[in-house]
């Protein structure tokens, strides 16, 4: 006999064998044996898990020449033995006509149909159509079938299987039995695919099986077709096929979840040293970053579960709940379990919105393997971001606007360089008080790791207890925006923070970001007298010069004028330019290009030992708002603005609010 699959080899050809559908089969026994026969059936459902297989049992149980209750047939299940029954189960029975209407789909196809359903069945009771892919069949055609459904003959059935059943027409819908069939949970294709190794003679391992049904994702025809081909592959042992996990992953091409145990480790840990090494690893090996990205997305998504299921690292809380939310094996499930406990919900909920999508982004772009190496790095930066209620509650709620005020203005001058003494943007600076630790989204996770509670004396205290990449710019959070004569090393930092807050990871309006961190010179220029006759060029000079230059720069016109409406001012061995733009406008219209000329003019007019320092538009970001504030006094934007904590988090940001929602209206 010629070999036959494992999934039409075990087809069932009972109700009761069919797995997970017992919704179905229940209801449709019941109808047969009250003789409640409908004339049209919908078996709607995802692919392989028994929409066909149960209208092809219908079509038996239906024709079976065996009355229900004899003794060849005590139930409705079909008796098997028939005539009718094994000529409908080997499809040569005459009056059960199977149709693919991903072919048939026209409207003289279905003529054809509707013509000959006219006439009575050959030899059997009824004259049945299982129409598969029925959502392909167009919508004239559905109308010219629609006669025949609303009056059809006593001795038509038909049966209709889809994936799709909302593309089914309304009216074909109404007259029809519609049946929705369930993904097949993963202990009854567990169950099955071990009985079939049992009796196809195959030794297979629990992690083996367990994964099989895995890959089958809810599809038992998948499954069996996954364990078809890994039975071809499998090495022969006494005559018999032996499966194991490593032969069925490289099979698939997944890679072991035991790899994104590790990686989350190493996000735990701080490691993106790590992270970049196995994202190396895997890719080396021939993985594909999709695959990759979808796998992790999998296994983000099942440690969410397994947080929220409340499974803990030891394997505490595992029952049959978690097992069907989250349609794993048990030893996948502790897994999940154990990195789960390395991180809240909430963590846990933004690594898989990051995931998601990198996966997403990796459909469209080229430079896979760097995107997916990003979100993996997303994760280890997210990871020291702090919820903004956690840095608010910091601060003395008591409303001494005073200490509250200074706060974030002291950690500029706590970790100002001593060497050089760069003026405060603020004029109003204490830098006597004792200062907090800084409140930079990067920095403030060492002080919530290591020592959760107290605040930390300011003191230069070194921050090389745990080194961090991107932790150095955080440090120098003063609100203004230094272009160093350096590479501007801070841009991946900038890029990745307003990608977090980009995607709401923090809701912060306008945070303390920079363009450049203030990278030390190794000779620090020698203090300048504070005197405008320095370089023996006075500021206004300095600005003409400036301004002129790049004006006659190709398209810089916009930093010609930012550079012209500036407030130029030597002061302290440094140029201080006061811009009306906003800390991101900044960045953007002095662009790199702009820098380098300003720089250049600078150095030509003998200026160029001067630290030239850039400030955003203060004024303009202060006052705004004052002036919401006194648009409508006794309105709710007025009530947020008086809020003691609104006010922190606005002096802690250095925050706009720009719109008010009164939920409370809408109640
Ligand atoms: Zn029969």
């Amino acid at each position: 006999m010629a070999y036959q699959v494992l999934a039409r080899k075990y087809r069932p050809q009972r109700f009761a064998d069919v797995a997970g559908q017992d919704h179905v089969t229940v209801t449709l026994m019941n109808a047969l044996t009250q003789g409640r026969i409908a004339h049209g059936y919908i078996f709607s459902g995802h692919r392989g898990i028994g929409k066909t297989t149960i209208a092809r049992i219908l079509a038996m149980a239906l024709n079976c020449r065996n009355t229900i209750g004899s003794e060849a047939r005590p139930t409705a299940e079909p008796c098997e033995v028939c005539e009718s029954c094994t000529e409908i189960r080997s499809g040569t029975a005459v009056d059960v006509i199977e149709i693919d209407a991903a072919t048939n789909r026209g409207i003289d196809e279905i003529r054809e149909l509707r013509d000959a359903a006219r006439y009575r069945p050959a030899r059997d009771r009824y004259k049945i159509y299982i129409l598969d892919e029925a959502h392909q069949i167009t919508d004239a055609a559905f109308n010219a079938l629609l006669k025949t459904l609303e009056e059809p003959p006593d001795h038509i059935v038909f049966m209709m299987a889809t994936t799709q059943p909302e593309d089914i027409p309304q009216t074909v819908r109404s007259r029809c039995q519609h049946f929705s069939f369930h993904a097949v949970k993963l202990v009854d294709i567990l169950a099955q695919i071990r009985a079939i190794a049992d009796h196809e003679g195959v030794e297979a391992d629990d992690a083996a099986l367990a994964l099989l049904a895995e890959a089958g994702d809810g599809s038992m025809r998948d499954a069996l077709s996954i364990m078809d081909q890994a039975i071809a592959s499998a090495p022969v042992e006494d005559g018999k096929p032996r499966l194991d996990a490593a032969q069925i992953r490289e099979l698939m091409g997944t890679v072991p979840s035991a790899v994104f145990e590790r990686v989350l480790e190493a996000v735990d840990a701080n490691r993106s040293a790590d992270v970049i090494t196995i994202a190396n690893e895997l890719l080396d090996a021939g993985n594909s970053p999709a695959q990759l990205a979808r796998q992790c997305v999998r296994y983000l998504r099942n440690c969410l579960i397994a947080k929220i299921a409340g499974i803990g690292a030891d394997g505490t809380g595992l029952d049959g709940n978690t097992t069907e939310l989250l349609q794993i094996s048990s030893d996948e499930q502790r897994r999940a379990g154990r990195s789960a406990s390395l991180f809240t919900e909430e963590e846990l909920t933004r690594f898989l919105q990051v995931m998601l999508r990198t996966f997403d982004e990796l459909g469209y772009r080229q430079e896979q393997r760097f995107h997916f190496e990003l979100g993996l790095l997303k994760l280890v930066h997210l990871r020291r971001l702090l919820p903004v209620e956690e840095i608010l509650s910091r601060f003395p709620t008591s409303g001494s606007s005073g200490s509250g005020a200074e706060a974030p203005r002291t950690r500029t001058a706590a970790t100002a360089p001593q060497s050089t003494p760069r003026p405060a943007p603020v004029p109003s600076v204490a830098p006597s008080a004792p200062a907090k630790p800084a409140f930079s989204p990067f920095g403030g996770d060492s002080s919530r790791r290591v020592v959760p509670a107290p605040p930390q004396p300011a003191a230069p205290k070194p921050v090389s207890e745990t080194p961090k990449i991107v932790r150095e710019p955080a440090k120098q959070s003063a609100p203004v925006a230094v272009l160093e004569p350096e590479e501007p090393k801070g841009v991946s930092a900038l890029e990745i923070a307003t990608d977090l807050v980009g995607m709401g990871a923090i809701s912060v309006p306008d945070p303390e970001v920079y363009v450049a961190p203030a990278v030390e010179d190794p000779t620090p220029p020698p203090p300048v007298a504070p005197t405008q006759e320095s370089a023996g060029q006075s500021a206004d000079d300095l600005q003409r010069t400036v301004v002129e230059a790049l004006s006659s720069a190709k398209s810089q016109g916009s930093a010609a004028d930012a550079m012209g409406d500036a407030e130029w001012l030597i002061e302290g061995g440094e140029i201080r330019v006061q811009t009306n733009l906003s800390k991101t406008m900044l960045s953007m219209v002095i662009n790199p290009d702009a820098d380098r000329i300003i720089r250049a003019t600078l150095r030509t007019v003998g200026t160029g030992s001067l630290k030239l320092t850039l400030l955003p538009g203060a004024a303009g970001a202060s006052s705004a708002p004052k002036k919401a504030k006194a648009a409508r006094s006794g309105s709710a934007q007025a009530k947020a603005l008086d809020h003691p904590v609104v006010q922190q988090a606005q002096r802690l940001f250095n925050a706009e609010i720009r719109n008010v929602i009164d939920l409370s209206d809408n109640d």
